[in-house]
């Protein structure tokens, strides 16, 4: 078999370190050819040291000028790349065959693109990009499957979803049969507490998720139940289904990681460990599978499954999704860029917990309406969003 060639978008975060892990118990199927960081030199200088990728990209100036330092006192030949335009390039090298889009936010865009365009598995973790640009992304991984282009999820969720439905007829639910997508969610670390005491809640207690560990970004979408929102969005598009059709179910104990409901009675799941080597590892394997690391599911220990409907009063982030989706694709580029900046205030202790979804539905109500259809119409939005969100911080703070 010929040995995969790997890019890695985001290299030094959770996924791009679980990405590794996994491609170190296949040393003859994979190598790697090109990691990224936006500033995290210490990380990037080990994880190429280890690994000897041709090409390490770090997104700041000053931090690719110390990684290629570091490097060349250690004699390795890996070739230091810096700014954002490397990014697509590492994402359309010839000698890479599968790119994992593991960039936290809407600056993993760009070079998502870039690898559908490029015709690579796209392994995608980066949810943001699908809920910016839903119909573009879709389109670009289409128009260039004659060059190899696909996509698989990497989101826990999704990739039991892809898992639970026959790829034959992926893209015709109606023949499929498929009545329902059940999204399942572990409702957070605010899944019982008071309501009335949600504006108390600080940044370190945000992060603090019960079964997964993740970056702040996405722990606190967690807690605020966006990543769930975020999550909607980004199945519709996958599996071109509307958003009527997505049940989110709270399931605490985080083993069930999704399920899709057919027209005769069968339900179909996924269960695991939450560990994010299984949709990893089935991504770079696909249609194979291979060893993850990940420790098999004892389900005598897991004993009880608990089910309950989301509180939408609770999970005010999660209704303004569900909204954001109905309006169109300039109200999701606004919910995902103004909920970046509330996040943001709210870890830099800027904002209340309870402020975020006031931010995103302020930059709703700016939102035109419809959707844009090409890039830099989507960025120019984004833009504006950001600063609409911006001033919105202003005035709470
Ligand atoms: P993280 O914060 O741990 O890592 C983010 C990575 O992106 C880092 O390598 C960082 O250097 C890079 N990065 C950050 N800002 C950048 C910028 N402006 N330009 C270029 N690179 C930049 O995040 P994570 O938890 O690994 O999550 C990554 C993505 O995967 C997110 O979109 C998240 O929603 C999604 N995701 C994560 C998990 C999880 O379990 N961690 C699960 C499902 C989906
Ligand atoms: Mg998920």
């Amino acid at each position: 078999m010929n040995s995969k060639g790997i890019c890695i978008l985001g290299a030094t975060g959770t996924i791009g370190v679980n990405t590794l892990d996994v491609l170190a118990r296949h040393p003859q199927r994979y190598h790697v050819v090109a990691l990224s960081a936006n500033s995290n030199v210490e990380k990037l200088v080990e994880q190429c040291l280890s690994v000897q990728p041709a090409y390490a990209v770090m997104v700041e100036e000053d931090a690719a000028t110390q990684l290629e330092e570091k490097l060349k006192e250690k004699s390795c030949p890996t070739k230091v790349l810096s700014g954002k335009q490397a990014l697509e390039t590492i994402a359309s090298l010839p000698e890479v065959d599968y790119v994992m889009a593991a960039i936290v936010g809407a600056a993993g865009l760009l070079p998502n693109l870039a690898a559908a365009e490029a015709g690579k598995r796209v392994m995608l973790a980066n949810k943001e990009s699908l809920v910016m640009s839903g119909k573009l992304f879709m389109d670009a991984i289409h128009n260039n499957r004659h060059k190899g282009a696909e996509l698989l999820p990497i989101d826990s969720e999704h990739n039991a979803i892809f898992q639970s439905m026959p790829p034959l007829v992926n893209g015709d639910q109606q023949k499929a049969g498929v009545e329902k997508i059940l999204l399942t969610a572990s409702g957070g670390p605010f899944r019982t507490r008071d309501v009335a005491t949600l504006n108390k809640v600080t940044p370190e207690q945000a992060v603090a998720h019960p079964n997964w560990v993740m970056g702040q970004k996405i722990s606190v979408d967690s807690a605020t139940m966006m990543n769930k929102g975020l999550e909607v969005i980004e199945a519709c598009w996958l599996f071109d289904v509307p958003e009527n059709k997505i049940q989110v179910v709270i399931h605490p104990q985080s083993m069930i990681h999704s399920m899709v409901s057919y027209n005769d009675g069968s339900v179909l799941a996924q269960l695991g460990n939450p560990d994010m080597r299984t949709p990893i590892a089935y991504a770079l394997g696909y249609p194979e599978r291979i060893a993850s690391g990940v420790k098999a599911l004892d389900i005598f220990e897991v004993a009880r499954l608990d089910f309950e409907k989301p509180d939408f009063e609770r999970c005010r982030c999660l209704q303004l999704a569900y909204d954001a989706h109905r309006l169109g694709g300039n109200a999701t580029i606004a919910l995902n860029a103004a909920n970046e900046i509330a996040v943001e205030a709210f870890l830099n202790k800027k904002i209340r917990f309870t402020d975020i979804p006031l931010v995103i539905e302020k930059a709703l109500e700016q939102a035109p309406a419809g959707t844009s259809a090409k890039i830099n119409d989507i960025l120019a939005q984004d833009l504006t969003s950001r600063e609409y969100a911006k001033e919105s911080v202003a005035r709470l703070n």
